[in-house]
């Protein structure tokens, strides 16, 4: 006879549901199961238009969704990880590399670009999930540091979108660094008196969690968006127990304190031009709506 016997059922793990949106005409709502025409779920930000469903968006689309005229200046593209540790597991971290550049066109997780939010010059990052699931290794946190570092001195304020399943571990204790650096860039952001907004999409995990992501003056979340540092099953697997439902996602982070704000990405942009401009950041110059109309005469005496 055993000594030990579990008397509970072990925990059924969550079937997978696919957010990626696949190649083809029509896609189905993982939600609702309704079909969508694929140019209409891009016109509608990746949205379902029957549920509201939030589709996961790729950093380039995220960097349109948010930027007047979808247009940006981008910045560090050039920037490349050098495999510092030389680490293979199932398989070498260059030929990783490899797959995520051709993958995504981008030589790492994130891209970093200033442009204008509803006249605001800002300088934003957007984290690519489809590079290594938007883990955080050097070269993400040196692009995110310098986009910090740039907005202080031209005094614009930051918007980090993080999507990401945490620190990149073939970087070992160098991308844990990262967690430090860009901390540390944002408390002289903040020093400066800029704003800085963190927009949490699904999912944002790990070592992004436990340092930027949660950093901002104002929290925004996407709806249902997975956010937490293990990720639920995880969690469930080491305490033996189910988790209540919603745990992690960012309605249940809101009611709990977490987060300030749950946002439909459709009204994102409005919300963190709102917010900026609530925290005091200014018009860029040439977006000031120039005096036109009623030309005013000096008074004639
Ligand atoms: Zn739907």
């Amino acid at each position: 006879m055993a000594w030990f016997k579990r008397d509970r059922k072990p925990i059924a793990a969550p079937a997978e549901k696919s957010s990626r949106v696949p190649e083809g005409t029509w896609v189905k709502c993982p939600e609702c199961g309704q079909a969508i025409f694929n140019k209409d779920l891009a016109a509608n930000l990746h949205v379902c238009p029957k549920c509201a469903y939030h589709f996961r968006l790729g950093s380039i689309d995220r960097l349109r969704s948010l930027f007047d005229g979808e247009e940006w200046v981008e910045h560090d593209a050039g920037l490349r990880s050098t495999d510092p540790l030389a680490f293979i597991d199932t398989k070498p971290y260059t030929q990783r590399l490899k797959a995520g550049a051709k993958a995504t066109g981008m030589l790492d997780a994130v891209v970093c670009a200033t442009g204008r939010i509803d006249g605001i010059e800002t300088s934003v990052a957007a984290m690519e999930y489809s590079f290594i699931g938007g883990s955080m290794g050097v070269v993400v946190g040196e692009k995110i540091t310098r986009a910090i570092e740039r907005a202080i001195p031209a005094r614009q304020p930051v918007v980090i979108v993080s999507c990401s399943g945490g620190a990149r571990m073939m970087e070992g204790i160098l991308s844990l660094m990262q967690m430090a650096k860009v901390s540390a860039a944002l408390a002289r952001l903040s020093q400066a008196r800029l704003p800085y907004i963190s927009v949490l999409t699904d999912p944002t995990t790990g070592g992004v969690t436990a340092s930027y992501a949660m950093l901002g003056d104002v929290n925004v979340a996407e709806p249902k968006a997975l956010i937490g540092f293990a990720g639920p099953r995880v969690i469930e697997q080491t305490i033996r127990q189910k988790l209540p439902d919603g745990f992690q996602r960012s309605e249940f982070l809101v009611e709990h304190g977490m987060l300030d704000l749950v946002v439909d990405r459709r009204d994102m942009k409005a919300v963190v031009a709102r917010a900026l401009r609530f925290m005091g950041a200014e018009l860029a110059p040439a977006a000031v709506p120039e005096q036109t109309g009623v030309a005013v005469a000096a008074p004639s005496r």
